[in-house]
């Protein structure tokens, strides 16, 4: 795995601040072996919409949840394909939280317990009254299969 630049930090870091009090997410494209083709792309989290439209399916608003635009997802998607990029990593912020890895990213991570994106890793960022508190970065240990916290933001 390539470093993350730390460039994309500081750009993760202000989107979690602009979206604060709700959760902010967003991927970084590019390639396994280069960080020079490195993408950040933010996504909208529509959690509030659907909290709105259907309380009882989303009991969760955007304080504590994400639910990344799935038109965003489609044309992240499609730009992968065509310029032969992987999503190399999903991030999203804690606001008022720690930056750990729940039961709900798990989920979201998983299909029928295996990684939906297994070469991707995951950036939790914690705000606490409007100010980064930390970063955890979080990968997929495929042997012993659980999300792990890796030591240092990069590499
Ligand atoms: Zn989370």
């Amino acid at each position: 795995m390539t470093p993350l630049a730390q460039e994309d930090v500081e750009k993760i870091h202000q989107h979690a601040l602009e979206e604060y009090p709700f959760e902010c997410c967003g991927v970084v494209l590019g390639r396994a072996d280069t960080a020079d083709n490195d993408t950040l792309i933010r996504c909208a989290n529509i959690q509030n919409q659907l909290h709105e439209k259907d309380p009882e399916t989303y009991p969760r608003d955007a304080r504590t949840a994400y639910y990344m635009d799935p038109k965003d997802l489609m044309s992240i998607h499609r730009r992968a394909r065509e310029e032969g990029l992987e999503i190399k990593l999903f991030y999203h912020s804690h606001p008022e939280h720690d930056a750990y890895f729940s039961d709900e990213d798990k989920r979201m991570a998983l299909f029928e317990n295996e990684p939906v994106y297994p070469n991707a890793r995951y950036l939790v960022v914690s705000v606490y009254n409007k100010k980064v508190e930390r970063d955890a970065l979080f990968f997929w240990n495929p042997q012993t299969r659980i999300f792990e916290e890796q030591e240092k933001l990069s590499p």
